[in-house]
Order: structure tokens, then sequence, then C-alpha cells
């Protein structure tokens, strides 16, 4: 048994009643939101009149073309180049970039060593704090912002992920003996596509193991083999319940607060159905859930009990699920504990990651 075995499996149950009133959702961004100004040292200079501007503007741009994420003019103060770049003399260093002389002259008078902004702000906050150093170049993203300040959700939206908040808390102390438990759910309608709980058995199988294999099964597919019983669809019907538990699936039934949560998975589509639904104006944004039908997690939200370790991190990877919820962080959890595997640059999937807070 491994370290994530246990964690995944044994962690007391949740005994106290939960109150999702309180809960909040807080998005966990990459560091590149959150770091501190780095700094640069750049050389700078004050241009004697600002009938000079025009032409050393237009000569730096061309042949010292540094600095695309600041004003390159402050009054009459202009930013040269890193000082780090300047091997022996500026004027040396000038001339070495075939720098005209009268620019030259007029960039070696009033220099000044100074210290800026050494790379682009990602939120206003950023920005804001930057400018205090040098006026700064900013591009708002307005998602970003949202995300940092909470508005990226409506009412409603929000409401749905704290009842799949305290459903996952409901499930694991009702149904699932206090086992790490997640619920994916296509957001589109919004319905739950499929609900597992960590296995007992060989030391792989956490709970997103499960869940990514019962998706599987939504789609005709699924190789793990356990004794869980699955819900059998009807004939032709037009959603499959295949990924979930009969033992969840009697539980959501019985359950009044649950009564009016839709279930199910829109069934895998055949190849003719996804050439007929290709949009004719190609969209880099739209949604591939919406163009090509289900595959694998493509587009679904996977909302668990407690952060996901590392390899069923890189497992939701794969999977191309669109966001993680969570609502409790883990020892080894990677996506905020010990790592944040979703702000890694070079994987080819990236999800959003919230927790819910209380
Ligand atoms: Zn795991």
């Amino acid at each position: 048994m491994d370290n994530n075995e246990i964690k995944d499996n044994l962690c007391p149950p949740a005994t106290k009643k939960i109150k999702i009133d309180n809960f909040g959702i807080k998005a966990i961004l990459s560091d590149d939101y959150k770091k501190d100004i780095e700094l640069m040292q750049v050389h700078s200079c004050q241009l004697e009149s600002k009938q000079q501007l025009q032409a050393v503007i237009k000569e730096l741009a061309l042949k010292l073309p540094h600095f695309q994420h600041l004003k390159r003019v402050h009054d009459r103060n202009v930013l040269i180049c890193p000082s780090d770049d300047i091997k022996e003399t500026l004027e040396q260093h000038l001339k070495l970039h075939q720098i005209s002389d009268n620019v030259l002259k007029a960039l070696c008078r009033n220099v000044n060593v100074i210290e800026v902004p050494a790379s682009s702000a990602k939120l206003r906050v950023q920005y804001e704090k930057m400018s205090k150093f040098w006026p700064c170049k900013f591009h708002p993203d307005k998602y970003a912002e949202s995300l940092q300040n909470g508005s990226n959700f409506t009412d409603s939206q929000r409401a749905y992920h704290k009842r799949m908040a305290e459903l996952l808390w409901k499930l694991s102390k009702d149904v699932s003996k206090g086992q790490n438990v997640g619920i994916c759910v296509d957001p589109r309608r919004p319905s739950i596509v499929a609900i597992a709980a960590a296995g007992d058995g060989s030391s792989h199988q956490h709970c997103v193991m499960w869940l990514v294999d019962h998706v599987a099964r939504s789609q005709r597919g699924g190789a793990w083999q356990s004794d869980v019983e699955f819900v059998k669809d009807e004939p032709h019907t037009k959603s499959t319940l295949s990924g979930l538990p009969q033992i969840f699936y009697d539980y959501l039934k019985q359950d009044a607060a649950c009564q009016d949560l839709s279930l199910g998975a829109e069934l895998p589509r055949r190849e003719e159905q996804q050439q007929q639904s290709e949009p004719v104006v190609e969209d880099i944004h739209a949604d591939n859930l919406c163009k090509y039908g289900p595959y694998l997690c493509t587009g679904y939200d996977v909302y668990l009990l407690r952060e996901p370790c590392l390899m069923c991190s890189m497992a939701l990877v794969h999977s191309r699920v669109k966001r993680i919820f969570f609502l409790e962080q883990s020892e080894n959890g990677a996506l905020t504990s010990k790592f944040q595997l979703h702000a890694v640059k070079e994987l080819n999937h990236h999800y959003e990651v919230f927790q819910f807070t209380m």
C-alpha cells in the first residue's frame, strides 16, 4: 500500500453537517498570477528636447527592440537597453548595434541606471504595482480577472457547484464509508455523467482512476473489472446512465433533495453525426464536446472530495477534463498542496482548478 492509497481510502468520515451557504469557490491560479514583481536594471537617458524623440524611438525600435511590455518613453526619459547587455561602455554598445551618430549623441547624455519591471503583468493588480516603477503596457484578460475576483460564475452556476460539493460530502459519508468520492458532470445541461469512490483493491485504484473508467463506460468503453453493479439503460434511450454505479443512483433517487438533479451522459455520436454537427465557421474556442460529442472527459467537470494526487491529476490531463473542483486539500495533492500540475506549460492539455473554501 503506498501513501496515495492511504490518503485516498482512509481519511476519517466527515461527521458534522456542512453548511454549503458558507462555501466560497476559489480559482487556483498559477504562480504567474500571484508572483511579486521582478525588476531588471536598464540604462535610460533623458533627452535634451522632445524634438529628438521621433528619430530616437524609430532607431531604437529597429536596432535595439527591447521592452515590449513597457512604454519606451516617459516624459523625455527613454529606455535604451538592459544593463546586463552592455559588455563595455554604453557608447560602444550603441556603436556595435549601428546606432547613427546623432541618435548616439542624444542617448549618451544624462544616462541613468534604473529598475523597471522585467516581465508583463497578467492581472490589473500586478499592472498597478508595476506602473509605479515605469509606465507599462497592459492588455487586460477579462476572463483571468474574473477568475481572480470570483466573478466568473453566474449565481446559478455557483449554486450548482456548491450542490455538487455537498453531494460529494453526503455520498462519502452515507454510501462510501468516508472514502474519497468523485462526480463527473456534463456542464452543458448540467447532468451527472459518472460517480466513483476509491477502490479497496490495488494501490492505483484511486477514486479518480475509477471515475475516468466509469466515464469511459458511458461511452461504451471502460477497462477495469470490479464487482460494482452499474445502472442498465432502457432500450432506445437518448442518454446513458451506464457511468453510474447502482448504489449511488439508488441513493440519489431516494434523496428528496436530489430529485431535480439531471442524471446521464450524451451517447457517443457515430462518425456521420459528428460530421453533420461540425460548424461551418471555424471557431477556435468552440467547445469540442458540443462539436464532436463525448470523448474521454472532454468538456466535462470533475468534482472531488479530496485534492487528487499526481497520478490522478495526470490521468485527468490525459482525459481532457475541463475543470476540477475539490473540497479538501491532500498532503500529496498535485493541484495546490505539493504541486500545481495545471500550471505546467509543457503539458498538452490544461484544466482549470477550483477549491471550495469555508
Ligand atoms: Zn490519486
